[in-house]
């Protein structure tokens, strides 16, 4: 059977795209996801965290479009995203931190977010009285940032595509592009079986750049390995607590389900890979800027059987590279999220399914076009995280 679309991979992003085809009278879709079940990418490891705090416009306006998705999502899909906007803290401790802050606040206000503001000690022992402050000179906060189910926004993407007829197929293994020249025939599957389609869309997270290389096309897309430590349920600190960002190093928790999730961007020895075991060395550097950071974590243990890991999609700018590969015409791509991709995935789906159909686009988005890496005009991202 020939498809309009075939979307490789069914994580969130692939099933975002899939529904935004649908909704918009793209034809016939089909998915092909490797594994044989939902969620078990990226999309299946992710946090939770939601923020339009961002030191580029670009990022800050997929947040924004993100957001209005979010509100709206339980009546489009009928799943509640849990989006909950309990906000993003970051804390700085030397003056050139406050001004990187400030210049991603102006950046912020001027893309049309004048909800996020600089915050001083006194609001910062306020919003999060949990944390240690004598070393912090001040910080930022969006009230806008927060929480949201990664998994929820994934099976509501699924559930809504499946109605409106899209058609999935697990456990299909690595499927390849097939391409007749300079244009995309459709997919082949590992068992030598060739499905037709007017358009591919590569939405293989952080394999994307395999996907992209057997098709011949170059997509600078890296796995990169994060780690979740996780303690056991802990009273002391509230479910309401803002994600609270050091922006002196990444360290970064929130409390999910009545535990503490911690994340520290640094001291994993093999972070260059595909693989997804769990480093327990690591643990030791992330308890000891926990303690620091958050006194009270001191009285609280490490569940660590439940700790895991999962991959980034990195890009070299850090921002997600959308839109048709020049080498190849009719193949898509919506890759490179650099860890923001279940945030994002509501955007990125609207929009691509619109660049696909050749419909208007809510805002400029050239800034992620493919080709920006080959003309050297890469964003700059100045965030931590
Ligand atoms: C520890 C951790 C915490 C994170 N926290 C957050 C967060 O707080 N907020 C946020 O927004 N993001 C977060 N992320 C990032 C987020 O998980 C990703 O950006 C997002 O899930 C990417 O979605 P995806 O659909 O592109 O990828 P995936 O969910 O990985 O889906 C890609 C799918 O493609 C399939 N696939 C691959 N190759 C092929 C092929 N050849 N043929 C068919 N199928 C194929 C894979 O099996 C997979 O199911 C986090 C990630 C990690 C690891």
């Amino acid at each position: 059977m020939a498809y309009d679309v075939i979307v490789l991979g069914a994580g969130v992003i692939g099933c975002s795209v899939a529904y935004h085809l649908a909704t918009l009278g793209a034809g016939h879709i089909g998915v092909l996801e490797r594994a044989p079940s939902l969620g078990s990418g990226s999309t299946g490891k992710a946090t939770g965290g939601f923020r339009c705090q961002y030191s580029t416009a670009i990022n800050v306006r997929l947040s924004l479009m993100a957001r209005e998705k979010l509100l709206r999502f339980r009546e489009e899909t009928g799943v509640d995203p849990e989006y909950r906007p309990y906000g993003y803290l970051f804390v700085a401790s030397t003056e050139s931190q406050i001004q990187t802050l400030r210049d991603a606040l102006a950046v912020q206000h001027e893309a049309g977010l004048p909800e996020s503001r600089a915050v001083d000690i006194e609001e910062i022992r306020t919003l999060n009285p949990a944390l240690y402050t004598d070393d912090l000179i001040g910080g930022t906060f969006c009230p806008l940032d927060g929480f949201m189910r990664p998994i929820k926004i994934l099976q509501g993407y699924y559930e809504a595509a499946r109605r409106l007829g899209v058609a999935f197929r697990f456990g299909v293994g690595q499927a390849q592009v097939w391409r007749e020249g300079d244009r995309v025939r459709g997919v082949v599957l590992p068992d030598g079986e060739r499905i037709e389609a007017g358009a591919v869309v590569n939405a293989a997270g952080a394999w994307a750049g395999i996907v992209a290389q057997q098709a011949g096309v170059n997509l600078p897309v890296q796995p990169l390995k994060r780690q979740v430590a996780i303690t056991y349920p802990f009273a002391e600190l509230p479910e309401t607590m803002p994600m609270s960002v050091d922006v002196n190093d990444g360290f970064h928790l929130r409390v999910r389900d009545g535990r503490v999730l911690l994340l520290y961007p640094h001291a994993v020895h093999n972070e260059q890979t595909f693989e997804t075991d769990f480093e327990r060395a690591w643990l030791d550097a992330v308890q000891q800027r926990a303690r620091h950071r958050v006194p009270c974590l001191r009285n609280a243990r490490i569940d660590i059987e439940n700790c895991w890991a999962g991959l980034y999609e990195m890009s070299p700018d850090k921002h997600v590279i959308l839109g048709e590969a020049a080498e190849l015409s009719g193949f898509y791509l919506v890759n490179g999220s650099s860890g923001h991709g279940v945030m994002h995935s509501p955007a990125l789906g609207e929009l691509l399914a619109r660049l696909i159909l050749r419909m208007e686009l809510p805002f400029d988005i050239t800034p992620l076009r493919p080709t920006r890496f080959a003309e050297g005009a890469l964003n700059r991202d100045t965030g931590v995280l």
